[in-house]
């Protein structure tokens, strides 16, 4: 048998649990937001980051509840970004806004992930930057590629199932057999979703058809 045809590994336990659906509030990923400027111009305005609607209970109206403070790794220049949290007025719902350039789960940007885990790194100045700040230390590379290397099999199923014909059709075109970075190459490819952003695009598509489920 040749090794090409072997499935995928299975994802780590962390990647494939589901957020229950009776957990108050949560995160929101804005999906608009790529950069530290952007993001601070969001958080100038009261209204930048409010959401339109509670995703658990569809109420219109949420209040700022209070700012926490994240401190990613892998920008050059940021140390701490502060993050706004929203309040549900009907069901007390606390939900995050996170900028779609952090993971949610990851301490680096999607960027340095992104770059870090390229087939070919091809390093823009700010990555280069960045880099002189702090690499990426061998073991977190390790434990990216793996996650990247293993099934997207929830990940294509969520997809076909939950996602908009295009991509529900990107979906049944790399199939249930595909990896996580097989899933990730064929969305940016569909989408012409640009070098930097396709991690990122894709986990914030799957946690917003699937609050909770990650990519990695
Ligand atoms: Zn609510």
């Amino acid at each position: 048998m040749s090794l090409e045809r072997l499935p995928p590994p299975r994802p780590a336990q962390c990647l494939i649990g589901v957020r229950s659906s009776r957990c108050k509030g949560g995160t929101i990923v804005a999906e608009d937001v790529w950069t530290v400027d952007e993001h601070r111009r969001r958080m100038c305005d009261p209204d930048g980051y409010r959401p339109c609607f509670c995703p658990r209970c569809e109420h219109p109206r949420l209040h700022v509840h209070d700012y926490v403070e994240r401190k990613p790794v892998g920008l050059a220049t940021v140390v701490v970004l502060t993050l706004v949290r929203y309040v549900c007025t009907a069901c007390g719902a606390v939900w995050r806004v996170l900028p779609a350039f952090l993971p949610r789960h990851l301490w680096w940007t999607w960027r340095r992930v992104e770059a870090a885990t390229a087939p070919e790194p091809a390093e823009t100045q700010d990555e280069a930057d960045d880099a002189q700040v702090r690499p990426v230390p061998p073991t977190t590379r390790r434990r990216w590629l793996d996650r990247l290397g293993a099934s997207a099999r929830q990940l294509v199923v969520l997809l076909a199932s939950r996602g908009v014909r295009a991509v529900s059709a990107v979906a049944g075109a790399v199939g249930p057999q595909a990896t996580r970075a097989g899933l990730v190459e064929a969305y940016a490819g569909q989408f012409d979703v640009p070098l930097g952003l396709r991690l990122g695009a894709v986990a914030a598509l799957v946690h917003r058809l699937q609050r909770g489920v990650r990519l990695m």
